[in-house]
């Protein structure tokens, strides 16, 4: 019943339909911001984490904005965290409950992980996100009526980093190779709902890359300060 929406499309298609970046099949999307201003957002999925203040600190000390996808639970664990985050002047979105992979379920079980973790983190913000990532970057039929019912915008990426396992030299050549006015970058600050994971690659590739990019003349911008012109 579930793979019927699939049906009538190749493997390749089908497989776009549901994680291609710009792939708007089955719950609408952004992957990129306007061209017209020199501007990047730097974005980070599955939050907060025992290493997130090592990632604000560098962030701060580049006057760098960015937007954060948290999991519910992991904000639950670490609400003191998830509000540094915030406080620190980031963007807060939704990155899903449990961070469970989209695909096959059900549309009630995508309302129940959107909703959950939408109820978590405005507890936690005292604020509802208004940004949402799905997990593995996998849209899924339900996911679209949630997205609505939650006042949720789906926000995908232009350059994904493979920070979880990529060595720093080569998470610097895709940030490198992916910098153009408007990227969003997907990078992580959790690793799904693992404690204190290693973000040490990932921080010594954005310690290259943050003073290359300023030096270019590129801002740094929340998601809704890049599409929206909102801080
Ligand atoms: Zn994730």
């Amino acid at each position: 019943m579930l793979l019927l929406p699939l049906l009538p499309l190749s493997a390749a298609a089908a497989a776009w339909a549901v994680r291609g970046r710009s792939s708007q099949v089955f719950a609408p999307s952004v992957w990129r911001g306007p061209s017209s201003r020199r501007a990047v957002a730097l974005t980070f999925d599955d939050g907060p984490s025992e290493r997130t203040p090592e990632l604000l600190e560098l962030l701060a000390r580049h006057g760098a904005a960015a937007t954060f996808f948290q999991c519910g639970q992991n904000a639950a664990r670490l609400p003191d965290l998830a509000r540094a985050v915030a406080r620190a002047g980031h963007a807060i979105g939704n990155h899903t409950y449990s961070h469970p992979g989209l695909w096959l379920r059900s549309a009630a079980f995508i309302d129940d992980e959107v909703g959950r973790a939408q109820r978590a983190l405005t507890e936690i913000h005292s604020v509802a996100p208004h940004l949402f990532r799905a997990p593995y970057g996998v849209r899924w039929p339900g996911l679209a009526a949630a997205q609505r019912n939650h006042g949720l915008t789906s926000v995908m990426w232009s350059t994904m980093g493979r920070d979880w396992m990529a060595p720093a030299e080569e998470i610097a050549r895709r940030l490198d190779r992916g910098t153009r006015p408007g990227a969003i970058f997907c990078l992580h600050d959790g690793r799904v709902l693992t404690p204190n994971p290693d973000l040490a690659p990932l921080l010594a590739a954005l310690r290259t890359a943050l003073p290359r990019w300023r030096d270019a003349g590129y801002e740094f911008l929340t998601v809704p300060a890049l599409l929206w012109g909102k801080l």
